[in-house]
């Protein structure tokens, strides 16, 4: 037996606490060498007036096992509350969320029998920073943040869990046809890192033809990578076809820190009632347990519980009067995967899991030196009502002064002048581009006199970007039409 390793764990609201003493009993039944640190997180928490859901206190727990076992909590309603996941995400730094998502034909109706895949999704980018705001009377934005080390950390570890995991093909999802530099970002790093992988099949998918691909044949796919939103999206479709949202785990892994939970909710519809299914929470400290380097005991569990599970032995939300021989409450369960722990399943395909040591991942950062940065013009955006393009534009260009000139005038990203359509609709929120004149480059001191032109001349203007190549190639994507 390993020398135990100490986890943090939360029993959570609802049915949380009946499903974590559940795969508690399991764990312990299976000898795993974990010893446990408990914290409380969710609805108490926040009732004491604590707005993310944990108390500072747990934070040092969490800190120090690194490793935390999560029941489902219940979400406050109303203002003023943040999701927990998020803050323990972004806190511990837990970049990768992975998700399998399997279908246990028959015992559990679904529509793609074959269905084994695993989502790795990014956690801590995209549109989840944030970052928003209302700019006009009309117009609200979000900012869409993707980084090369971002992009760097999630590639690497998508292709190094599949490695481990002995999948055979890995596919990226993006919408690079559209957002050139931040998705471009992404399907560029995947190909460059995917050269490191030769033994692992490689594709790209644009994520909406790869989401329709995976809703009708999602056995075309073993392990598919993406950014945080499509992720999230297609984490979902993916578990409601395996028809298997109710008996899914997750995992949350970080550098230092990972946390493991089930996908559903707390259930409060059946909470103390004793029926809840505990297998979500069961495979998310399977996961748990390869982690911490104790795949023998991930594997015995994992093939009780598949035993279990064909043995007809199920709980009321996946029992059928075709496939169900005893329906079982929760503690009637545990002890089904208990009295199973050392079977192997005769249906399904026993559970395997590689003798790793421990696995840990770490990115080494790659220093890269600087790019040769020029500033070469400036968007500058203006909350203009009532006022058509080309008087717009007639009004920028008498302040455009000699070193930046209007290039161009855009609308919710469509250039409207010069040039622009009749039929184009405008909103309040404009794009001015001013670029260098005579293709040179300019200075932060020449963008700052065109806004107090602005300014003296009553421009409301509302944001500012400054336009930049990197090594000669625009660090900017072109207006629609440009
Ligand atoms: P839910 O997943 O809790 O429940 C949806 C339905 O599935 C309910 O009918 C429920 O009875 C059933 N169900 C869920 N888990 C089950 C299980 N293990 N066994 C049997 N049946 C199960 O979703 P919801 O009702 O939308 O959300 C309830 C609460 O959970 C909300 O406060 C929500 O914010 C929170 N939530 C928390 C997490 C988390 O902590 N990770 C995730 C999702 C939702």
């Amino acid at each position: 037996m390993t020398d135990k390793t100490a986890i943090t764990v939360a029993y959570g609201d609802g049915i949380g606490p009946e499903i974590m003493t559940a795969t508690l009993e399991i764990l312990h039944a299976a000898e795993a060498g974990i010893e446990l640190e408990t914290i409380e997180i969710g609805r108490r928490v926040f009732e004491r007036g604590f707005s993310a859901g944990i108390e500072p206190s747990a934070w040092e727990s969490l800190r120090r096992t690194k490793v935390f076992l999560k029941a489902p909590i219940t979400t406050p309603q109303g203002g003023g509350f943040k999701s927990l996941n998020v803050t323990i995400r972004k806190t511990l730094g837990l970049f990768a969320n992975v998700r399998p998502c399997i279908a246990y034909f028959p015992y559990v109706r679904t529509l793609h029998p074959g269905m084994d895949l695993v989502i790795i999704r990014e956690n801590e980018e995209d549109l989840y920073a944030g970052i928003e705001y209302r700019g006009t009377d009309e117009v609200y934005q979000a900012l869409k943040i993707i980084t090369r080390p971002g992009c760097e950390k999630i590639v690497r570890y998508a292709f190094e869990y599949a490695r481990a995991h002995e999948r055979k093909k890995l596919s990226c999802f993006s919408k690079d046809n559209i957002m050139k530099m931040t998705d471009g970002l992404f399907h560029k790093v995947f190909d460059e890192i995917g050269a490191d992988y030769p033994d692992i099949m490689q594709e790209h998918k644009i994520i909406d033809i790869g989401t329709a691909r995976l809703a009708a044949a999602p056995e075309q796919f073993d392990v598919i990578v993406t950014t945080n939103l499509y992720g999230d999206v297609l984490s979902d479709v993916a578990a409601e076809i395996a028809g298997s949202v109710g008996m899914a785990g997750s995992a949350n892994i970080g550098e230092l820190c990972a946390m493991f939970e089930a996908i559903h909710g707390s259930a409060p519809d059946i909470a103390g009632a004793g029926v809840a299914n505990p297998s979500g929470l069961l495979h998310g400290a399977i996961m748990m347990l390869v982690h911490v380097g104790q795949p023998e005991v991930a594997e015995t569990v994992h093939n009780a519980w598949l035993t279990t599970i064909e043995d007809g032995i199920h709980t009321a939300d996946v029992a059928s009067d075709a496939h169900t021989i005893e329906r079982v409450g929760t503690d009637g369960f545990a002890k089904a995967v208990v009295a199973r722990l050392g079977k192997e399943p005769l249906r399904f395909r026993p559970a395997r899991y590689a003798r790793t040591e421990r696995r840990k991942f770490q990115m080494q950062r790659v220093e890269r030196p600087p790019a040769h940065k020029e500033l070469v013009g400036v968007d500058v955006f203006v909350h203009v009502r009532f006022i058509s393009p080309d008087d717009l534009a007639g009004r920028m260009a008498a302040l455009q002064g000699e070193s930046l000139k209007l290039t161009m005038v855009s609308n919710r990203g469509v250039k409207v002048w010069p040039e622009g359509m009749p039929e184009t609709y405008c909103t309040d929120h404009w794009r001015c581009r001013f670029a260098a004149a005579a293709k040179s480059s300019i200075t932060h001191r020449d963008v700052i006199d065109l806004l107090f032109r602005m300014a003296e001349a009553g421009v409301d203007f509302i944001e500012t970007e400054n336009l930049y190549k990197y090594d000669g190639e625009p660090g900017y994507s072109m207006g629609q039409g440009e």
